[in-house]
């Protein structure tokens, strides 16, 4: 409907790996990472304001560029039973399938971000070490689309601290990633920035660390503030939960971090659960209660009274392009139930329980996995007013439900529906390169607890080599998380030398 004076609305970010919800308000969205792109983009929209050609040429210019998607040249068609048959491309010149964008090389991080004048949340400059991540946690949506592992030299992230602190004053600076402890070269990284800015009173953190004491040696060298407490994600308190979800570490190994934490001046422990993973039962969450337990009786024998553990527990919504996109949320009935238990258990003096309004849950489980239909719904609540329902006390829980009523769509459809393992998704279309059939395999593998090393040891061959073969040969060396891989002619018969898992 837009004409050629309107503006061109285009989204990008983590959430536009399914655009397809909110795919009726927006012109192009841009799937993966936006440094390069944004160039082309621009460029692409001055040429045509020049060009003097219609809105529908600047959209098909658009389509042509890498890891932009044009929603309007894609039409979804639907079995009776609401599952979708296919998906139609309604320009033969758009591509089939619209694959995620990514950037062969990091460039050097920013490091001269708008100085807020006013006191913000997070106010620090955030420097990103490592792109990706190799662990294959199957919950995680961040894991999977953000592959392959790419890394910063040492040298331009101490460059970019300095920089940052130079250019904007803040003294506090994150080192980013998905899992710092698993960035290569952190040791020497830490060692160095404390050394570095040892006497500019500097705070350097380093969120994200793995479950192990060494993150305690990492955190202990950068002199970190024990202010806030030391976070831990064991996402699941059983080892069997945790072998489901491909987080395998055992709770002897979660209770010798903890004991490292408190005894060198940590007084909190701050522990990060989600509740309704697949095939979860009340023991699986019983045992949240009893681990946040034992972990502040570990505290307690190392500092007393003092020690405290604060849980975080979320509740699971299932994300696509991740092994876990065919399994049902649960139902509010079963979260309630299970944040009842834990409010009744995982209580007592030095515990803090924190948990998500399953309301909210629910209204992220619509638009994670919703498909092109969910935009009447998006549009009837809006018109409902509903406007900022991320923020809890905006929440019109009722305007979201009156509107899938008025759109004739059943709620449940989206969320607590097992999907078959060949359904078609709503986001089929998109690619993230990382194959559907490997996703398969690994919620497969799930079922039987089956875990997987991180894949920086052993390749699982999971589609992202295949796809970038280029630009991983284009850029050779320890910078990527993924095997080199050889130029054709040098491969004896042609063969990818990847090192393939076994089948299941
Ligand atoms: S291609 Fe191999 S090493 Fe690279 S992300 Fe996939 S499984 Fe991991």
């Amino acid at each position: 409907e837009r004409g050629p004076r309107d503006p061109l609305v285009i989204a990008g970010g983590h959430a536009v790996y399914n655009p397809e919800p909110i795919h009726a308000f927006f012109d192009a969205f841009v799937l993966g990472e936006g440094e390069e792109v944004i160039h082309e983009i621009v460029e692409t929209w001055q040429d045509w304001q020049q060009s003097g050609a219609s809105r529908r040429a600047l959209l098909e210019a658009l389509a042509g560029i890498w890891g932009v998607y044009v929603p309007s040249f894609y039409e979804p068609h639907y079995h009776e039973d609401g599952t979708i048959a296919g998906i139609e491309r309604t320009w033969e010149g758009a591509p089939a399938e619209v694959r995620k964008r990514i950037v062969a090389k990091l460039p050097p991080p920013p490091a001269r971000p708008i100085v807020p004048y006013v006191d913000i949340t997070h106010n620090r400059v955030p420097i990103e070490i490592m792109r990706g991540c190799t662990r294959g946690c199957r919950f995680c949506h961040a894991g999977m689309v953000n592959r392959p592992v790419r890394e910063r030299p040492v040298d331009e992230i101490l460059e970019a601290i300095e920089a940052a602190i130079r250019n904007t004053g803040i003294e506090e600076i994150g080192l980013l990633s998905l899992s710092s402890s698993d960035y290569t070269h952190v040791l020497e990284l830490v060692t160095r920035a404390a050394e570095r800015f040892a006497d500019q009173h500097i705070n350097i953190s380093l969120p994200s660390m793995r479950i192990e004491s060494f993150s305690v040696d990492l955190m202990d060298a950068l002199k970190t503030s024990r202010r806030s407490g030391f976070t831990l994600a064991p996402e699941a308190a059983t080892e069997r939960m945790r072998n489901i979800i491909n987080k395998p570490v055992s709770t002897e190994q979660l209770l010798e971090t903890a004991r490292a934490i408190y005894s060198r001046g940590w007084h909190t422990i701050k522990l990060y659960f989600m509740i309704g993973h697949p095939s979860e039962t009340l023991e699986d969450v019983q045992a949240i209660a009893d681990l946040v337990k034992m972990v502040r009786e570990e505290g307690r024998k190392i500092i007393g009274g003092r020690a405290k553990v604060h849980a975080g527990v979320s509740t699971f919504v299932p994300k696509p392009h991740t092994p876990f996109q065919w399994v049902p949320c649960d139902t509010m009935e079963q979260i309630r139930a299970k944040q009842d238990l834990l409010r009744r258990q995982a209580r007592g003096k030095g515990v803090k329980l924190n948990w998500n309004n399953p309301r909210e849950t629910m209204l992220e489980a619509w638009l994670s996995r919703g498909d092109r239909r969910m935009a009447a719904v998006v549009y009837g609540a809006w018109r409902r007013g509903a406007k900022f329902d991320a923020w809890h006390e905006h929440l019109r829980y009722d305007a979201w439900l009156e509107a899938f009523a008025e759109a004739g769509l059943d709620p449940a459809f989206y969320t607590h529906r097992r999907r078959e393992i060949d359904e078609i998704f709503p986001w089929e279309h998109l690619s993230i390169a990382v194959r559907k059939r490997f996703l398969a395999q690994d919620y497969l593998w799930s079922r039987e607890q089956k875990t997987r090393i991180d894949c920086r040891h052993q390749c699982f061959a999971c589609g992202i080599l295949p796809t970038f073969n280029d630009l991983r040969m284009a850029n050779p060396g320890e910078g990527w998380g993924c095997p080199e891989v050889k130029p054709k002619k040098r491969r004896g018969r042609g063969e990818i030398p990847l090192k393939v898992a076994a089948p299941p």
